[in-house]
């Protein structure tokens, strides 16, 4: 049996969401020892749907999570367009929705989180309600200090701290230098499921805004999901939610269909989130014994739909490069990073696209879209546009090639040479 003379490498991870506890359950596989932390007193489990696709499939199946995902799979139908009365203009399928291919799935971001928080608590220390407040490394080594006041040393640190990155600020500098706001916020929030939704998503276009309403499988209330435009930032404090509530009410002042009624519950919310759609840009995403991972390093919004996906395949990644140069974390960096960042670019620069899309900022281009809903499924060539939907996404979710490390069963075995793209 192999054994290591030398003791664990210990890595703080910061974040337990997607990103990090994926990269725990790797690198424990490989013989390292990780610790996550995480802000929230406890797993946040709630959350919207998130597509899997492509290599995302694929690392939840090397996971050894993929059936547990098919398990909890959203199982959405499709979903339609309403007009002020509640009237369908058009119904699409999911696959038109998902720009899905066979193989993709779509799970609740909590479950998910759930998952592989589940399947790594019992070999990965978490933390909760705690938080990275001070780093300070030297030539062995980074000494932690929590906001709770203990001080751990740590071999490496993590930031899988998502979009308003903790680690980011303390490492790199204040968030503004790395977000982008792509134009448009978006809110989420539960509430009772008032439409009788079964498996489906229920849109509503207004003039620079989009209501979506939809219940998945399993779920007894509807998600409700509501994006305007505002080219500008919009200065407000990200963890002020009383002030967000204001400023999503403001927003939809006066627009029919539900929106009175979901502006209601979302006044009483208890799971509310607002954020602006934006990107995170950097030159590079480690610095010393820091990396950064998931949103944290290249958020690509939930425009893009493929945050998920990237976190998950950055975690299998990085972990990779790590089991493969143990003793050298500058170099198992630097190859991570050479490896994500033209998927990461391609994904973003989809984003920016898809954004454009999500609102629409006249009653005649909105007029158009709901045209050709109603006209889609009619067509002839209704094949070759949902075709053409499934192409782009399909490219980006397959953008970063992975290579072929399935994980050792001993500690400390570097992982096989990639194999190809
Ligand atoms: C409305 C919406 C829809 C989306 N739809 C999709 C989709 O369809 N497909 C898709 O692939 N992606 C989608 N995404 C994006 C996806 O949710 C993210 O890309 C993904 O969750 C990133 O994972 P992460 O682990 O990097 O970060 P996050 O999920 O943001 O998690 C960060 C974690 O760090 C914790 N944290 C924050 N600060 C600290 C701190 N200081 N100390 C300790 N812990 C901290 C947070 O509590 C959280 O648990 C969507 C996002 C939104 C908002």
């Amino acid at each position: 049996m192999h054994s290591d003379p030398k003791p664990a490498p210990t890595v703080l991870i910061s974040g337990t969401s997607i990103a990090g506890p994926a990269l725990a359950l790797w690198l424990h596989r490989y013989g390292f020892a990780p610790t996550v932390v995480e802000r929230a007193p406890e797993l946040r489990t709630g959350g919207y749907k998130v597509d899997l696709r492509g290599t995302a499939i694929e690392v939840c199946r090397r996971m050894g999570v993929l059936d547990e995902v098919r398990a909890r799979s959203t199982d959405m139908r499709g979903g339609s367009y309403v007009d002020d009365a509640g009237r369908t203009i058009g119904e699409l399928p999911a696959e038109i929705f998902g720009g899905r291919v066979e193989g993709d799935d779509e799970i609740m971001r909590g479950e998910l989180a759930r998952i592989l928080h589940d399947r790594t608590r019992e070999d990965v220390e978490y933390l909760f309600d705690d938080s990275i407040a001070a780093l300070a490394e030297d030539s062995d080594g980074i000494t932690v200090t929590f906001a709770s006041g203990t001080v751990r040393r740590f071999d490496l640190v993590v930031g899988a701290d998502g979009l308003h990155s903790t680690t980011r600020r303390l490492v790199f500098g204040p968030e503004e230098r790395f977000t982008r706001h792509l134009g448009a916020y978006v809110s989420l929030f539960t509430a009772p499921n008032h439409l009788g939704l079964d498996r489906w998503e229920t849109y509503h276009a207004l003039p620079g805004k989009l209501v979506c309403v939809y219940s998945s499988a399993g779920e007894t209330e509807a998600k409700n999901l509501l994006v305007f435009s505002s080219p500008e930032e919009i200065p407000h404090d990200h963890r002020d939610s009383a002030a967000q509530k204001r400023l999503l009410a403001e927003a939809f002042a006066g627009d029919g269909w539900e929106v009175p009624r979901l502006l209601g519950h979302a006044a009483d919310a208890t799971d509310f989130f607002f954020d602006s759609i934006s990107l995170v840009e950097m030159d590079r995403w480690s610095k010393g014994r820091v990396v950064l991972l998931g949103d944290a390093a290249h958020c690509a919004s939930p425009a893009s739909g493929q945050g998920t996906g990237l976190a998950l395949t950055g975690a299998y990644v990085l972990a990779g490069e790590l089991a493969r140069h143990r003793d050298d974390h500058a170099t198992a960096f630097a190859r991570y990073e050479q490896r994500l960042r033209p998927g990461v670019e391609q994904n973003q620069r989809m984003a920016e696209a898809f954004v454009k899309e999500m609102t629409l900022d006249t009653t005649w281009k909105i007029a158009l879209r709901m045209f050709m809903v109603r006209m889609l499924p009619k067509t002839p060539w209704k094949g070759l546009i949902a075709k053409k939907i499934r192409n782009d996404i399909q490219a980006a979710a397959r953008a970063i090639p992975i290579d072929d490390h399935e994980a050792p069963t001993d500690t400390g075995t570097a992982p096989r040479p990639t194999v190809g793209a």
